[in-house]
């Protein structure tokens, strides 16, 4: 019997996923990707003969005991031999007049520098430490989705994470911005409602520095192309195969079963199962011409104060000096305000001096200055472009952006440029994401946590995945949604799913 045909529309990390999972099920597999490079958002691109890395600033799933790292192995993105920087200083946050303090990832250590910045806090600081701690122990299952498990399995992992269910479940409704009025000291209120958000839920700030104290979360070596690079070999050592270039106009459907898809060039291409791992309102609204609503979906999408998405506007700076004395993030706060959609008086320097195999000129190091922002900072983007005013404007930004990091690092005059700036138009174009997002939806404390099967009733041979249907997206998400995926490819063809 001739070998089922699948095709894969989205060369991300989700999708490159599946099609590795399927390949190892004997899945002829095409993997169709409408840029020229593969990675989605996971990406890195050249300047000025310096490397910009576009995504990673913390991988979870490091750990060779943590369960996500096995889906990292089985997919090629780690193994032993991949270098791991674990992060010293997470990042520093310097409000001026030498208020300035770090998040450690040991977390004794940041205890007690949160405890010397600000004593009147010390009984809420121990607090919050402890509700780190707790959360290192928590590491949400990957292996299969819930609704494939047997009764055994689904007892185990009620057993052991029905006390870590009490924790996510009570900070999930508290907003960042709720908790930071806990604390006495102003700037310690300011970095958490301003950390990700002030409607973000707690839960997610906690996560995120959990991971890091409890060395879960990393930087793989090399960066977010190098990653990408490794999981494609991956799948080219699987026979594999990949189109670039070749982006999907539409999912043809015939009688209620998804049988093929139609290139943008109008070249049509027939195959068992369709699977898009594109971003969910794209595959939703354009690829199958919004004939199948999927509810879950379709109510965040219309809500955007609960569901808000995330986005950036990035100046890269070429400096030349090496910059390894310097924090890996470092988070400036100033007075004349910068105006994009809204006036800032915050920007986060991120250093990639850490990594010496990332390329630039000798001597030289990359500096990214990103403001961050919601769905407003594109329709700002949007209008400035219809101005006319676009490539200026990215000028004017990167240029304020780089005054504001001189006034720290006064003797870099003349030593720095801006060689790059990226805006959420640019994921936009890039992604086919939604209003420049390159994540999935926030999950904010008035949110639910997303849990989409990437099923749609009424349409066969037919899934959906990425980082769009699970919780509010990142890398991990993007790879278990892609598992997942073939999971059930495999479940609905009764055959039974390996990883070797
Ligand atoms: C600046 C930045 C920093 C980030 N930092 C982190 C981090 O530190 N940790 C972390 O975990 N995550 C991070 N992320 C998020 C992470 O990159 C994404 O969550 C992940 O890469 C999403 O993968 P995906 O495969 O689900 O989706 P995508 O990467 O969006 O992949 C979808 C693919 O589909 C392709 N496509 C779309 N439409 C079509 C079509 N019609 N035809 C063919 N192809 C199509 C797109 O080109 C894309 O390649 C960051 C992202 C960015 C941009």
């Amino acid at each position: 019997m001739e070998n089922k045909k699948v095709i894969i529309i989205g060369g991300g990390v989700s999708g490159l996923t599946t099609a590795i999972y399927l390949r190892l099920h004997g899945y002829d597999t095409l993997v169709l990707e409408k840029n020229a490079v593969l990675g989605g958002a996971c990406i890195g691109w050249e300047r000025k003969g310096c490397y910009i890395d576009g995504c990673i600033h913390w991988l979870v799933g490091v750990n060779p005991a943590s369960s996500t790292y096995k889906l990292w192995k089985d997919i090629g993105a780690l193994s032993p031999e991949v270098g791991i920087y674990d992060q010293d200083d997470f990042y520093t946050l310097d409000f001026g007049d030498n208020k300035v303090f770090t998040v450690w990832s040991d977390l004794a250590k940041f205890q007690a520098e949160l405890i010397a910045f600000a004593p009147e806090d010390e009984k809420q600081i121990k607090k919050f430490c402890k509700l780190i701690k707790r959360f290192e122990r928590i590491d949400a299952p990957v292996e299969k989705p819930v609704d494939l498990m047997n009764i055994f399995e689904l007892c185990k992992i009620g057993l052991t994470m029905c006390g870590d269910y009490y924790y996510v479940n009570k900070t999930s409704k508290i907003s960042c911005g709720e908790y930071a009025e806990k604390f006495k000291n102003p700037y310690i209120k300011r970095w958490i409602s301003e950390h990700l958000s002030a409607s973000y839920n707690f839960m997610s700030l906690l996560y995120m520095l959990a991971h890091v104290t409890a060395k879960h979360g990393g930087i793989p070596v090399g960066g977010s192309r190098a990653m990408v690079e490794r999981i494609k070999q991956r799948y080219l050592s699987l026979n594999g195969a990949i189109r670039c270039n070749a982006e999907v106009e539409r999912i043809d459907v015939e009688n209620g079963v998804a049988v093929g898809v139609t290139l943008k060039n109008g070249e049509k291409l027939a195959a068992d199962w369709i699977v898009s791992a594109t971003p969910a309102e794209h595959t939703l609204k354009k690829l199958l011409g919004g004939q199948f609503p999927v509810k879950k979906i379709d109510d965040r999408l219309q809500d955007r104060k609960t569901y808000p998405i995330y986005t950036y506007t990035t100046a890269v700076f070429k400096v030349n000096e090496d910059m390894s004395s310097a924090p890996l993030s470092h988070r400036i706060h100033f007075d004349t305000p910068i105006t994009l959609n809204k006036e800032y008086t915050a920007i986060t320097y991120r250093n990639y001096s850490y990594d010496k195999t990332l390329k630039v000129p000798d001597g030289c190091s990359v500096i990214q200055a990103t403001f961050s922002g919601n769905d407003d900072m594109y329709f700002w983007w949007e209008q400035v472009k219809a101005q006319g005013n676009y490539a200026a404007t990215k000028q004017e930004v990167g240029e304020k952006a780089l005054e504001v990091y001189l006034t720290r690092y006064p003797h870099l005059k003349g030593k720095i440029e801006v060689i790059d700036v990226v805006t959420p138009l640019t994921y936009q174009r890039y992604l086919n994401g939604r209003h420049g997002a390159f994540q999935g939806f926030v999950h904010t404390s008035k949110g639910k946590a997303l849990m989409q099967k990437g099923v749609i009733k009424g349409l066969d041979n037919f899934i959906f995945s990425g980082q769009w249907i699970l919780r509010s997206g990142g890398l991990p998400p993007a790879a278990i949604t892609g598992r997942f995926a073939a999971q059930r490819i495999c479940k609905k063809d009764k055959i039974k799913f390996k990883t070797e």
